[in-house]
C-alpha cells in the first residue's frame, strides 16, 4: 500500500500530486484509460483501495460521492476481468449494486470509460422503471459486469434470468442509502445466492451499526479504508446562510443569485416533488433555463433533464434530495437549499453536487427564524458553521436572536466566517450588526414578519404546498421498500 499519502478528497491541493496511478499494480490498458479520462493522480480512496482490491482483499470503505470511489472499485474490478474467468459459462463476473438509477447509470459508464481498452468487457444496467422486455434482452446477451438497483436485480433473479453462479467481485456502492431505501432484505436475498469466495467491496458515505452488521455477514477479514473524514467536511466548498422572511423574500434572493455572473450552474433543493415542479416552471417563465428532477417523473423524462443538466442545456435544476443524489456534474457552480433539508445527513448529500472532481463549490442555505434549530442541528452535524449572509437590499427584516451577518452560530464561534465571495456577509460591512439594523436594512424589527412565514407571497406564492419526497420515490422507482430502516427520515408530510 502506498504510503505518505494524505487522504482527503479530489482536491488537487489534498492529492499527493507526486503519487501517480502506475504505483497502484493497474495494467497498461486501464492507466492508458485513466490518462484519457484527464486525471494524473489518485484520490485518496483510490490509492488506498486499489492495490488492497487487486491483492484479493475485501474492502469496508467509508467514502463519498465525490471522492473517486466509483474509480476505486472500477479499476480493480476491470483488471479482474481482463484475466480468463475462474468459471467456465457466461454469468456475470462482477455485480455492483447501486441505490438508485441515476448511481447505476454512472457507474455504468465509469465501467465503459475506464474499459475503454479492455477487449470484449459488456456492462448492462438493471434497474427499476425500465421496461421488462428490453432487460429481458439485454440479460439474455449476457453481460460481464452487472450495475443493478437491488428491487429489480432480485425481481430478474426470481424469474431466473440472471446467474451469479459464477460471480467473482460483489460491489455494494452506497450501502448505506440502500439501507435506508430498505433494501435490506433484498441485499442479504442477493448476496446468498452468490458464490461464498467472491470478493466483496462495501462502499458506505458512514459505517455506523447497521452497516457494520451488513459487513459482518457479507465481508470476509475485510481492509478498513476510512476517506470520510475530510471529505464530509467539503472544505473545497463555501458555504452560506440566508435569512429569508418569507417566501417572497426567498424568491427575490433566489432570483439575485440565479444573476449573478458567477453563477454557472445550480442545483435548488425543495423539499416536496411539487415545489420542485411548481419553482422550475416559475422560473423557466421568467427567462431561466430551468428543468425539474424527482421521483414522480418517468425515467425517461429524467434521462433527459439529466443530458441537458450534463450539457448545459438546463442552467438551474430544481430538485428533491432522492432524486438528485450522486449527480455528478461537474459545471454545479451553486447548490441552492430553497427549502432546508429535514435531516442534516441530507444537508452533506446535497452540498456534495457541487465541488466536484477538484472544483470549487458555493453551497447556500435560506432559512427562517424558526429554522435556527435546524440550522443548529445541521452545524453539529458537519461539524463546521454556516456563516450568515445578507445580500444589500435584500436583508432579511426579522431579528435573527442567534446568527449576525458574516458570523457562525455561537456554538462555533471559533471558526472564522468566509470571507471570499460577493455574498459573504463580511463585505456588507455589518459583519457586527443585526440584520435588521445593516445598512440598507427597514428597521422593521421584532417578529411581526415571522407570521406571514406560512403565507406564501409574490410571484410564487401559494404553490409550495405538496407531498414531501420520501422513501415512496424510492429514488428512481424501483420496488416498494420492504422494512424501511429509518422511517423518520422519509416521512410524508
Ligand atoms: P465519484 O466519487 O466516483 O462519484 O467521482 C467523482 C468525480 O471525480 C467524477 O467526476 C470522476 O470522474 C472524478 N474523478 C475520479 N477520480 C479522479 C482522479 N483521480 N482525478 C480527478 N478526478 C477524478
Amino acid at each position: 500500500m502506498p504510503t505518505g499519502y494524505a487522504i482527503g478528497m479530489v482536491l488537487p491541493e489534498e492529492m499527493n500530486m507526486t503519487l501517480k496511478f502506475d504505483t497502484l499494480g493497474l495494467i497498461k490498458p486501464i492507466l492508458e484509460a485513466i490518462t484519457l479520462s484527464g486525471y494524473t493522480s489518485p484520490t485518496a480512496v483510490q490509492a488506498q483501495a486499489v492495490p488492497e482490491a487487486l491483492a484479493g482483499r475485501d474492502l469496508l470503505v467509508s467514502s463519498q460521492t465525490g471522492s473517486g470511489k466509483t474509480a476505486a472499485f472500477m479499476l480493480p474490478a476491470l483488471q479482474a476481468l481482463s484475466e480468463p474467468a475462474k468459471v467456465a459459462g457466461r454469468g456475470v463476473r462482477v455485480l455492483v449494486l447501486t441505490p438508485t438509477r441515476e448511481l447505476a447509470m454512472q457507474v455504468t459508464k465509469a465501467a465503459e470509460t475506464y474499459g475503454r481498452n479492455l477487449k470484449r468487457i459488456k456492462t448492462v444496467s438493471i434497474v427499476g422503471g425500465m421496461p421488462y422486455p428490453v432487460q429481458n434482452r439485454l440479460l439474455k446477451a449476457g453481460a460481464d459486469i452487472l450495475v443493478a438497483t437491488p428491487g429489480r436485480l432480485l425481481d430478474q433473479m426470481q424469474s431466473g434470468r440472471v446467474d451469479l453462479s459464477r460471480l467473482e467481485i460483489l460491489v455494494l456502492d452506497e450501502a448505506d442509502r440502500m439501507l435506508d431505501m430498505g433494501f435490506k432484505d433484498d441485499l442479504e436475498a442477493i448476496v446468498a445466492q452468490t458464490p461464498a469466495e467472491r470478493q466483496t467491496l462495501l462502499f458506505s458515505a458512514t459505517i455506523d451499526n447497521n452497516i457494520a452488521r451488513l459487513a459482518t455477514g457479507m465481508l470476509k477479514d475485510p481492509v478498513r479504508i476510512d476517506v470520510s473524514g475530510q471529505q464530509a467536511k467539503h472544505e473545497n466548498i463555501e458555504q452560506r446562510l440566508h435569512f429569508a422572511d418569507d417566501m417572497a423574500h426567498k424568491n427575490r434572493l433566489l432570483d439575485h443569485l440565479l444573476r449573478d455572473a458567477d453563477m454557472l450552474q445550480a442545483i435548488v433543493f425543495t423539499s416536496t416533488k411539487r415545489a420542485a415542479d411548481d419553482l422550475a416552471s416559475d422560473l423557466h417563465a421568467q427567462g431561466f433555463a430551468a428543468g425539474a428532477l424527482h421521483g414522480d417523473m418517468k425515467q425517461s423524462a429524467r434521462t433527459r433533464t439529466l443530458q441537458a443538466l450534463r450539457k448545459g442545456g438546463i442552467r438551474v435544476l430544481v430538485a428533491t434530495d432522492v432524486a438528485a443524489r450522486g449527480i455528478d456534474v461537474q459545471g454545479i457552480s451553486h447548490v441552492i437549499n430553497y427549502d432546508l433539508p429535514r435531516q442534516a445527513e441530507d444537508y452533506v448529500h446535497r452540498i456534495g453536487r457541487t465541488g466536484r472532481a477538484g472544483k470549487n463549490g458555493i453551497a447556500i442555505s435560506f432559512a427562517n427564524v424558526r429554522e435556527q434549530f435546524t440550522v443548529r442541528s445541521i452545524e453539529r452535524f458537519t461539524s463546521q458553521a454556516i456563516p450568515v449572509s445578507v445580500i444589500p437590499g435584500l436583508e432579511p427584516k426579522q431579528r435573527i436572536f442567534d446568527k449576525k451577518p458574516g458570523t457562525a452560530m455561537k456554538k462555533f464561534g471559533a471558526k472564522r466566517p468566509h470571507s471570499s465571495g460577493s455574498g459573504s456577509g463580511s463585505s456588507f460591512g455589518g459583519g457586527a450588526r443585526t440584520p435588521a439594523s445593516a445598512p440598507g436594512g427597514t428597521g422593521n424589527k421584532g417578529s411581526e414578519g415571522a407570521a406571514n412565514w406560512s403565507k406564501p407571497a409574490g410571484a410564487f406564492a401559494g404553490k409550495f404546498a405538496g407531498k414531501r419526497e420520501g422513501a415512496q420515490d424510492r429514488g428512481w422507482g424501483d420496488k416498494k421498500p420492504s422494512t424501511p430502516r429509518t422511517t423518520q427520515r422519509r416521512t410524508v408530510a
